[in-house]
């Protein structure tokens, strides 16, 4: 069996990466989404062990210093972490491993795993990210301007990955995405 490979998929909040995802996901039994760590709360419907691992913020300094995770960032003041072996276990099995992450992970990961293709997902403008944000109606104000501070740092790094794919409409998004992480 031949070994598989590591996507990284980065994009700011909001873009829209977990619904074309989920598209892209039950078109390709090969590939495998990571599931996270987080010490975010739980949103509406997120299940543990499901959207993330939610952990207190002790748990995840613990597995950080057990070096847990294969790369982890602090973003919008909660900690974020891919758990490394569940990675290394499905690449052995030959299946694409999607991160979904944030830049500061994608930057980690372009260090460790040079081989990992990454991928950008960005909006047709920052208004339009704004509206999708609001829309989403989960984060309190302050948030929502921490998240739309950093979507400005992450769209001004997408010259840093591999390709890039923008969220416009749903289909041609799903296509554009597609073909940025499998072809
Ligand atoms: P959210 O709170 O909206 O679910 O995620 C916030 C940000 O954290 C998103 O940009 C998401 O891609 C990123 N993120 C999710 N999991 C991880 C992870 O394991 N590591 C890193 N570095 N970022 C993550």
């Amino acid at each position: 069996m031949s070994i598989g490979r590591v996507v990284v998929l980065t994009g700011p909040s909001g873009v829209g990466k977990g619904t074309l995802l989920k598209a892209i996901l039950s078109q390709h039994p090969e590939a495998f989404l990571s599931i996270s760590a987080t010490t975010r709360s739980p949103r509406p419907g997120e299940v543990d062990g499901q959207h993330y691992y939610f952990l207190s913020r002790e748990e995840f300094q613990t597995k950080i210093a057990e070096q847990e995770f294969l790369e982890w960032a602090e973003f919008a003041g909660n900690l974020y972490g891919t758990p490394r072996s569940p990675v290394i276990e499905q690449v052995n099995l030959g299946r694409t491993v999607i991160l979904e992450i944030e830049l500061e992970g994608a930057r980690q990961v372009r260090k460790t795993l040079p081989s990992a293709r990454q991928v950008m997902l960005l909006p047709p403008s920052v208004e339009e990210l704004e509206r999708r944000i609001r829309e989403r109606a989960t984060e309190d104000e302050a948030a929502i301007a921490r998240r739309l501070l950093q979507a400005q740092t992450e769209i001004g790094a997408a010259k840093e990955f591999d390709r890039c794919a923008i969220n416009d409409q749903l289909d041609t998004a799903i296509t554009a995405l597609e073909a940025a992480i499998f072809s």
